[in-house]
């Protein structure tokens, strides 16, 4: 791996980002020469700046990780700019890049593409089997048009490019604001306040009863540096994920433990409880990636997080 990366110009937009972070420090630490472009330097929902970018930082490996983006909560109050800017920043982008002659492009894409009401796992092969799951429709068939577009530059152009699907993922960095974030942040927040308040109850989301797959966002660099090295079947998407299905009601359980917290929980069934399963077949990636799966149990990457957030609490809570 190593030697793959050493010396290979490699462009990741959101690198400053929660995950993008995690995967310059990676890929810098493999030899890897990392360009991160900024908001204020690059805006990238315009084609102009995409281009200046990918000209005046030629790259050999584009990783498109940046995303406007949260959960159910985000998603339900501001659908219009999780559609616009993503849209058009992705489509953007792959534009600039095969301007620019960049010579691979990772799309970074999320379970949210996935046909909403499809029971099981779900497989790469299902991804145009029926419609995104209202809650999240917005955000998720954006990415998922980039694997259109990545097959049409392919055929048309030539341009090499993977897209990866990406579950739930957590950890520090995460956005912990209410009305962003996903559901583990929104809960190690509360958790943690509760602690300090002695709050006597906390309030959850929805029933209990979805089933998500959580990965810790440090396994899921690791994960998308493999693929971006290993993978290059455009027509094909790769899952990235654990494959393990943990339900809301489980996951509470799970941080209860770790935080010791003994006080009540109301259930409020008013919020949204978005698709019933996602949880991704994770039977491909473990092929591609040579047998590799995330380390990382749920307990271990919550005890990880809850600490981190414990120690950078005023921080982490001042990020949108
Ligand atoms: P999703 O995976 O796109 O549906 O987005 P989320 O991570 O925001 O939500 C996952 C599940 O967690 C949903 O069933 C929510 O109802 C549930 N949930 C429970 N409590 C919370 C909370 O405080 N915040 C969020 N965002 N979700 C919660």
């Amino acid at each position: 791996m190593r030697g793959f990366w050493s010396g290979k110009r490699v462009t990741i937009t959101g690198g400053a980002g929660f995950l993008g972070q995690h995967l310059v420090k990676r890929l810098e630490s493999y030899g890897a020469k990392v360009f991160v472009p900024r908001q204020r330097n690059y805006n990238l929902t315009a084609l102009d700046a995409c281009v200046k970018c990918l000209l005046e930082q030629p790259c050999d490996v584009l990783i498109h990780a940046a995303a406007y983006y949260g959960g159910i909560g985000i998603n339900q109050t501001e659908p219009g700019t999780l559609y616009y800017s993503n849209l058009v920043m992705g489509a953007n982008l792959m534009e600039a890049a095969r301007l620019a002659k960049v010579g691979k492009v990772v799309n970074i894409g999320t379970a949210c593409s996935y046909p909403g009401y499809l029971e099981g796992h779900l497989k790469e092969d299902d991804l145009w089997a029926g419609p995104c799951h209202a809650s999240v429709v917005n955000y998720g068939l954006t990415k998922k048009m980039l694997s259109v577009q990545a097959q049409a530059y392919k055929k048309q152009y030539g341009l090499d490019a993977i897209h990866l699907i990406l579950t739930n993922l957590y950890g520090p960095g995460d956005s912990y604001n209410p009305d962003r974030s996903h559901v583990v942040a929104a809960l190690v927040r509360k958790w943690v306040e509760a602690d300090l308040a002695k709050a006597p109850s906390i309030e959850v989301w929805g029933t209990g009863k979805p089933v998500r797959e959580f990965i810790y966002v440090e396994d899921c660099a690791d994960a998308i540096v493999l693929a971006a090295e290993k993978y290059n079947d455009v027509a094909t998407p790769l899952n990235i994920g654990t494959g393990i299905g943990t339900s809301i009601r489980e996951l509470v359980e799970t941080i209860n433990g770790v935080t010791g917290y003994g006080g009540k929980l109301v259930w409020n069934t008013d919020k949204p409880d978005g698709a019933m399963m996602k949880v991704l077949d994770v039977t491909r990636m473990k092929s591609v990636l040579d047998g590799w799966t995330p380390p990382t149990t749920l307990k271990s990457g919550l005890s990880k997080t809850i600490a981190w957030y414990r120690a950078n609490k005023a921080q982490a809570d001042a990020k949108w």
